[in-house]
């Protein structure tokens, strides 16, 4: 039987910020990888028998490289005993954390997996600030940015060209169409990705995937719903190239095998 992988967010730091979705799958883990960011007081909440390891980037000659994280995720799911392996991230696990790479890489071996939203660093922040990032009278949008990206840029205008940029549209309803009119207006093509997220972690959660040209002709979403815009939000399906643009280092999908923990193999299905 196959194992699953749960990539689940630990929070900014503090253990009783950490969901309870979370906690539970700590407790039932039986392989945990975790990054440097994540404090030992929620590792104590793994059983005695999980197999805990540090994979994070500022471990010394102990770092993984990120096709090591990769491959070990895929390798343990893979075991002949079933595990239960929790892929641990600060923060929440899809903001700045190099998930793409590893979705990408479950997704080629076919691994099954789960994403567990944890509290992003963005609303810690706020909290202790005690300050709304999105106070009605003075702003409309939030924009979540990294000043160390991928493409080595400068904080500069150019990230935040439309093409290059996600929008979490809150309160995107009832009326798509107007919503889409907008940003079309706004420099988006009728042809870009976006996603439309309906009851985003409840048992009667619906997304649909679709592009901005849809989206203004369908009806009947039902709210609370998130719209999610910009080519992150693509579909892909399990066992297929991700193709989106401007990705780096995609090609690498096996490791060197020269760490002795970890065997090389091939992350294809
Ligand atoms: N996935 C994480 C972000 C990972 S990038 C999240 O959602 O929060 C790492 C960066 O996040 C750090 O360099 C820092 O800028 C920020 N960060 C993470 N934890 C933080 C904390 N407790 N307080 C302030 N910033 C934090």
């Amino acid at each position: 039987m196959a194992g699953k992988v749960y990539i689940v967010g630990a929070g900014p730091g503090a253990a009783d910020l950490l969901t309870l979705r979370a906690a539970a799958l700590l407790r039932k883990a039986t392989i945990v990888l975790h990054d440097d960011l994540v404090p030992a007081e929620i590792l104590e909440l793994c059983a005695d028998s999980a197999q805990i390891i540090n994979v994070g980037k500022r471990c010394g000659r102990h770092g993984r490289s990120q096709e090591q994280i990769n491959a070990l995720m895929v390798w343990h799911a893979r075991e002949p005993q079933s595990q239960t392996i929790v892929r641990l991230k600060s923060g929440d696990p899809a903001v700045f954390g190099r998930l793409g790479e590893e979705l990408d890489a479950l997704r080629r071996a076919g691994v099954e997996f789960e994403i567990v939203p944890g509290v992003t660093a963005a609303s810690a922040a706020a909290a202790s600030a005690k300050i709304t990032l999105t106070d009605r009278r003075a702003a409309s949008a939030l924009v979540v940015v990294t000043a160390h990206n991928a493409r080595n840029e400068s904080l500069s205008r150019a990230m935040f060209e439309p093409a290059r940029s996600t929008y979490a549209i809150y309160m995107p309803g009832p009326d798509y169409a107007a919503t889409v009119k907008g940003l079309v207006e706004s420099g988006q093509e009728p042809s870009t990705p976006c996603a439309v997220v309906s009851n985003a972690g409840r048992a009667d959660e619906e997304v649909r995937y679709l592009t901005l040209g849809d989206l203004a002709s369908v009806k009947g979403i039902p709210a609370p719903a998130l719209l999610i815009v910009g080519d992150v939000a693509r579909r892909i399906q399990p066992g297929t190239d991700p193709d989106l643009p401007n990705l780096l280092n995609r090609t690498s999908h096996l490791i060197d095998g020269n760490d002795p923990g970890i065997p090389a193999i091939s992350l294809q299905p």
